[in-house]
């Protein structure tokens, strides 16, 4: 998934790490469990949280788009928890709105919050069931 031939990778990748400790400094702390939703792999690392495709292109955004500019992604799969969170407080450490289309909503992504008011989460608390979450995932 991780393309070293582009121009830009070694950017994107420092970008990237600054964009990390930058969170950690705020307290953000990489959750693996939420990611067991989507990636049933044993020995999750750390590492591998960071490089979601969705976080190379935040990255990518950040360093590529005039700071007016929304930064847009689209996802072919859900997003996942840490994701979430890690856009959502970009959107807040970097002022920068985000535009995220994943595969069932939209994200907007904008002084740490997002317009789908944390739905996957309480997906992730069990307070709604599954059936009533694809129901509400199309309107
Ligand atoms: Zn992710
Ligand atoms: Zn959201």
């Amino acid at each position: 998934m991780v393309d070293n031939s582009h121009p830009l990778s070694k950017e994107i990748y420092s970008k990237l790490d600054e964009i990390v400790a930058k969170l950690k400094s705020f307290g953000h702390v990489t959750n693996k469990s939420l990611l067991l939703q989507l990636v049933d792999e044993e020995d999750m690392k750390e590492e591998a949280l960071n490089l979601h495709s969705e976080k190379l292109a935040i990255a990518f955004g950040l360093i590529s788009t005039s700071p007016s500019q929304p930064i847009r992604i689209v996802k072919n799969l859900l997003v996942c928890g840490d994701c979430h969170t890690v856009a959502k407080l970009i959107s807040k450490l970097y002022d920068r709105e985000i535009l995220l289309r994943d595969r069932y909503r939209f994200h907007h992504f904008s002084g740490g919050n997002c317009s789908c008011m944390d739905y996957w989460r309480r997906r992730e608390l069990g307070r709604i069931g599954f059936e009533e979450f694809n129901s509400n995932l199309l309107k």
